[in-house]
């Protein structure tokens, strides 16, 4: 697959021209197509491979294609997609990634991470929020604060698993899977990345993703 191949919409396409990406890395030559296609997908790849776009482009044009309404201010935001990350950094550079494609588009990415006051980030939230990218601790507390519907949700993304593992936040990400209102696996598309696939990540994605998922190493 070629980004040509990958059939992205004009916008989409000029920002990827525009941040230099001219053939694809292999984690978006193969997974690309698999999540276009509607597939849940566990992959293994490391920081560095270019993970962040495979799984960005293809939710931004699904977004883009179905149409999504510019966001506007509501006290409650429903997103069509929710990336999960480890640590402020990790989720900041999705989130910037986010942005840069997303730019031009209707569809609003907003980012939130622990450690710092939540005011300005609900104020963001509040704006309209397409794409909620967080830490899985502050994910939790926009939700329960009933900021964040889960209503929506088309895409659950879960990056740095194993990471989010060491460091003690499977307990979060069990509690953000099995929040109330959270749309039962089948409908919703759940991606999972990680550098290692040790027994407590199969497990994982046995619990998280649907049976027919595919496996990319
Ligand atoms: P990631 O693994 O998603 O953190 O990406 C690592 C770095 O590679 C980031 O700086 C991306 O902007 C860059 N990158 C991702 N995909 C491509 C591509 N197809 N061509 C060139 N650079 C890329």
């Amino acid at each position: 697959m070629t980004f040509d191949e990958a059939e992205l919409c004009e916008t989409l396409r000029r920002n990827v021209s525009k941040s230099g990406y001219v053939k694809p890395t292999p984690v978006q030559k193969h997974g690309i197509p698999i999540i276009s296609a509607g597939r849940d997908l566990m992959a293994c790849a490391q920081t560095g491979s270019g993970k962040t776009a495979s799984f960005l482009l293809p939710i931004l044009q699904q977004l883009m294609v179905d149409g999504v309404a510019a966001s506007c201010f509501s006290e409650l935001q429903e997103p069509e997609a929710i990336i999960v990350a480890p640590t402020r950094e990790l989720i900041n550079q999705i989130y910037l990634e986010a942005r840069k494609f997303a730019f031009g588009t209707c569809v609003r990415p907003v980012v939130v991470y622990g450690g710092v006051s939540t005011g300005y980030q609900i104020r963001e939230i509040l704006k309209g929020c397409n794409v909620l990218c967080g830490t899985p601790g502050r994910l939790l507390d926009m939700i329960g604060r009933g900021k964040v519907g889960l209503s929506k949700l088309r895409y659950l993304v879960l990056d740095e698993a194993d990471r989010m593992l060491d460091m003690g936040f499977e307990p979060d990400m069990r509690r953000l899977v099995g929040s109330p209102g959270m749309p039962p696996k089948e409908n919703h598309q759940t991606l999972m990345f990680s550098a290692t696939f040790p027994e407590d990540i199969q497990r994982m994605a046995a619990d998280f993703l649907k049976t027919d998922y595919l496996f990319l190493a």
